[in-house]
């Protein structure tokens, strides 16, 4: 998902929020809402679809504001009801509020039951929705109602809250999922899962809120809070290869350039034991690395593969069925660069297979003489508590298949994955989670360990 937040600003907050969601839609797709406030009252419009399908400048201007959060939805916890559409509201006697959340409560159903046994009532199956009732719940001032909340939760998550007056910016205390601030106008602020929504609203980065950290932003300015002092930093690696857009900073690290130093480092390892006539990437988030792989090994950098840009996501449609159609209508060969070649092909990541089988395939139709396949990522053996790769055991290729098994199952001449080494010396940085890869995950587990790992 996407969070996006502006505060105090001179134009219409909904309308700026919107365009902050437009640069984040690659988050989400399935759903998307905005909530503004004017200062006295908190309003909410949310649809199911893409930004586009949901708003017009009509609902925009109606909803105006002077602050204004917005979600974009990729549902990885509770289905994709209307109920569990963000921002979800709060109407409460102490004050409306809205929340968005990125991330993924792992808590969330122990919290639930004892909150339901109080006698509360959920709208929806969401994760998210526990935060509002924790809050809510809770005594003492906004934040420290914030912080009370924060302090029950483990998981992912950053969250932007706000009420008729004050957003609050929230991360989770093992700094999983990003969450930036930066000024906007004279005066006002701006909260986002990704820099790169800063540049369309015109807002400056300030710096990342930290690891178990709130921000308050009301008519005073800033305040912070660090509402734990256990923390690490364990940014998702997922963010990195293959989540965020490459014009986007993570961590003071800009996405494009890990992944270009991924593909040279997937280069070096090959060095000298490969031969192939061109290097190729699955758009779009493949470029960088093809790119860094063409750099470190001197073969050509070339367009064997064009995307259609009018179809979204694969991996974020909720069914295979769906995945596989995607794929076909997504992805074309260029007969005319790939015939008679010998292609080393960079993809981000294998999760199922579904894309780089179809992919392989493609290209020995278009006559490709040999498919080289490297991947920017290390083999995805486990699966993901945090809101990325949701696939269980079963689903994840790489957790049931030797490389070998895989090499075969796609129909590559050969595979490789970057190794786990590799990747932190791409990314010049061991701050982060690589639970999808390792099994080590930072957080406990709690009842989801029942369902979905394996004993
Ligand atoms: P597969 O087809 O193997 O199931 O999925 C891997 C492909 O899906 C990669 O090409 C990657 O670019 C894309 N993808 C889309 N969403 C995600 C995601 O959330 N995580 C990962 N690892 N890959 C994703
Ligand atoms: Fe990201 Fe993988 Fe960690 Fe999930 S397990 S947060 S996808 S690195
Ligand atoms: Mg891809």
């Amino acid at each position: 998902c996407g969070v996006f937040g502006v505060y105090n600003v001179s134009d219409n907050a909904s309308s700026l929020a919107y365009y902050g969601l437009h640069a984040l839609q690659h988050r989400g797709q399935e759903a998307a809402g905005i909530a503004a406030s004017d200062n006295q009252k908190v309003e909410c419009y949310k649809g199911k679809g893409l930004l586009t399908e949901i708003f017009d400048t009509q609902t925009i201007d109606r909803l105006g504001g002077v602050h204004a959060v917005g979600h974009v939805r990729y549902s990885t916890a509770g289905g994709n009801e209307i109920e569990n559409v963000q921002p979800i509201m709060v109407r409460a006697h102490t004050g409306n509020f809205a929340v968005v959340h990125n991330g993924n409560i792992v808590n969330a159903r122990e919290i639930r039951i004892e909150l339901e046994n109080e006698g509360r009532i959920f709208q929806g199956t969401s994760d998210s929705e526990v935060i509002a009732h924790l809050i809510q719940k809770e005594t003492g001032t906004f934040v420290e109602k914030i912080i009370k909340a924060a302090n029950r939760l483990e998981g992912a998550f950053a969250f932007i809250i706000m009420t008729k007056d004050c957003m609050y910016g929230i991360r989770d205390k093992n700094g999983l999922r990003p969450l930036t601030i930066a000024n906007v106008d004279e005066a006002g602020y701006c909260l986002s899962s990704e820099t790169c929504a800063f540049n369309i609203v015109n807002a400056t980065t300030i710096r990342d809120i930290e690891p178990g950290e709130v921000v308050r932003i009301a008519d005073d300015g800033l305040k912070f809070f660090q509402y734990t002092t256990e923390i690490q930093n364990k940014m998702c690696a997922m963010e990195y290869i293959y989540f965020s857009r490459p014009d986007s900073n993570i961590n003071n690290i800009n996405v494009h350039t890990a992944r270009r130093y991924s593909g040279h480092m997937l280069a070096r390892e090959d060095k000298g034991k490969v031969e192939a006539d061109i290097v190729v990437g699955v758009p779009d988030s493949s470029l960088s690395a093809a790119i860094g792989y063409s750099e470190e090994s001197g073969l050509p950098y070339e367009l064997g593969l064009i995307k259609n840009r009018y179809v979204g996501r694969t991996f974020i449609q909720p069914t295979q069925k769906q995945r596989e159609r995607g794929v076909r209508m997504k992805l074309s060969a260029v007969r005319d660069i790939v015939k008679d070649k010998r292609i080393m092909l960079i993809d981000d990541s294998i999760v199922r297979g579904t894309t780089s089988k179809r992919i392989v395939q493609l290209l020995k139709e278009a006559g490709a003489k040999e498919v080289h396949v490297r991947i920017g990522s290390p083999a995805i053996t486990h699966p993901c508590f945090y809101g990325v790769d949701t696939s269980t055991y079963e689903e994840l290729i790489s957790a049931r298949m030797s490389v070998e098994e895989v090499r075969a199952y796609i129909g590559a001449d050969s595979l490789k994955f970057l190794s786990c080494d590799s990747l932190v010396e791409a990314f010049g940085t061991k701050d982060l989670c690589l639970s999808c890869f390792t099994g080590n995950y930072p957080t406990r587990l709690f009842s989801l360990a029942k369902t979905l790992v394996r004993e």
